[in-house]
């Protein structure tokens, strides 16, 4: 057994409304730069979307993540090292600047400057590429939550139309939610893998994984490599960034950025200790559907002798493992199980979890759908459907996701009788996956 710490995080997507200020607050430490003007280290999608950059999920068309040779070893897609080597000056996998979006700023002197005029001067876009004034902008991060505005002006050409029925029919079944996305600092990090200068490594005491800036040769194999597409390339300095998980604040004690700054309090840090012997193994199962249990059983118990006796012997510190016995992120991921990773069967085994949102169930509570128990009696009911949560979180199995749901309904129920209604009932809890003692 060969114990390391990691540090992971769960973001609760049920409490994430879409502010950005992560995202701003990230781009304003780590990326408000020359060359990186474009590069969100953490940006916030509207699902279901195309996301940033565009078609990220679509991993055929970008060579991304590992792939299970029908010899049983994992090879990153783009092929073993030799063929990465060979890609090197002609990788043909990289989003090109239009899936991302053109940078851009405002003409702000054109307020203080513009000639006398019956209309007040405005602030036309200007490329922070080309310096030039722009058009229209065409595209951005997270552009799918701007598109609510298409959808309205077709709803209102439907009623004109006399289809407002199928159309407003349609709409009630609509679906959105929000994804806050980061570097996973995965287990099995692909970016690491497909790196032909090994300038990409995985730190050994928290797991957070780094670009060497002095070894980067500027290949971008690992922008293609990652499957989660959270790798960019700085056009000034010719060299590869990602997330640090702020490990400098990190280092002194303090939360991530992203984590500090969160309106809606969605992000908890915790560490987790794992067993690195475990890792190929749980990465390389036949079935994908099999890939979120398998990662589960990578990780320690830090509560178990045994667990505490041997990550002392290996050298783990104790501050790191008293972190690990008070993690939020192990008790969600490995004892309540409302939290899961995002797509597992890209095989990276990653460290941002996600505990999936209630709003499908929100609905479904309100027309009297789910019992007193919290038991929801048919998942065809909800309003996400259930199979989009789990090809985002478990490459596709529902059952897992649908007692996160369960557990969350039970969880919500208690702590509003607690709280709202000063009442400590127990029997909230009974036939559901969550037991008192855990509360
Ligand atoms: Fe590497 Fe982060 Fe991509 Fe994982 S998510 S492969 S650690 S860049
Ligand atoms: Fe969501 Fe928090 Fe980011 Fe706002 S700051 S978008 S609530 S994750």
């Amino acid at each position: 057994m060969k114990i390391r710490a990691q540090i992971g995080m769960v973001l609760n997507l049920d409490k994430c409304i879409g502010c950005h200020t992560c995202s701003v607050t990230c781009k304003n430490v780590w990326t408000s730069r020359d060359g990186v003007e474009y590069a969100w280290f953490n940006n916030v999608e509207t699902k279901p979307g195309i996301g940033y950059p565009k078609d990220w999920e679509n991993q055929e068309k970008w060579q991304g993540g590992w792939v299970r040779k029908p010899n049983g070893k994992l090879e990153p897609r783009q092929g073993g090292r030799l063929k990465i080597l060979a890609n090197v000056f002609a990788n043909p996998n990289l989003p090109a600047i239009d899936e991302y979006y053109e940078p851009f700023t405002y003409d702000y002197e054109h307020l203080q400057n513009a000639p006398e005029m019956i209309t007040p001067p405005t602030a036309r876009p200007v490329s922070v590429l080309t310096g030039k004034k722009m058009d229209k902008i065409e595209w951005g991060p997270n552009w799918e939550d701007d598109l609510g505005g298409e959808f309205s002006k077709r709803s209102k050409d439907a009623l004109f139309e006399g289809i407002q029925k199928e159309m407003y029919s349609a709409f009630e079944n609509t679906f959105m939610m929000y994804l806050p996305r980061l570097c996973e600092h995965c287990l099995n990090p692909a970016c690491v893998a497909s790196c032909p200068s090994g300038s990409i490594y995985k730190r050994e005491d928290d797991g957070i994984v780094l670009i060497d800036q002095d070894k980067c040769r500027g290949w971008r194999m690992c922008v293609s490599g990652c499957p989660y597409k959270k790798i960019y390339y700085n056009w000034t300095t010719g060299k590869a960034e990602k997330c640090i998980f702020c490990y400098p604040r990190i280092e002194a004690g303090q939360p991530t950025v992203c984590s500090e700054t969160c309106v809606g309090r969605i992000r908890y840090l915790g560490v987790l200790l794992y067993d690195a012997d475990k890792i190929e193994a749980a990465a390389s199962v036949e079935d994908p559907k099999s890939l979120y249990e398998a990662q589960l059983g990578v990780f320690l118990d830090p509560n178990a002798p045994e667990v505490i006796a041997e990550a002392k012997k290996q050298g783990i510190a104790d501050s790191w493992l008293l972190a690990a016995q008070n993690s939020p992120v192990y008790k969600m991921a490995m004892e309540w199980k409302v939290a899961f990773p995002l797509h597992p069967e890209y095989r990276t085994l990653p460290m941002v979890w996600y505990i999936p949102p209630l709003s499908p169930i929100q609905s479904a509570l309100e027309n009297g759908l789910i019992g007193e128990n919290g038991i929801i009696p048919d998942v065809k009911d909800l309003r996400i459907p259930i199979q989009y949560l789990a090809n985002l979180l478990t490459a596709g199995k529902e059952e897992p996701v649908v007692k996160a749901l369960e557990t969350m309904v039970a969880m919500r129920r208690y702590m509003r009788k607690k709280s709202v209604e000063k009442v400590i009932d127990e029997s909230t809890l009974k036939g559901t996956h969550l037991k008192a003692a855990q509360v």
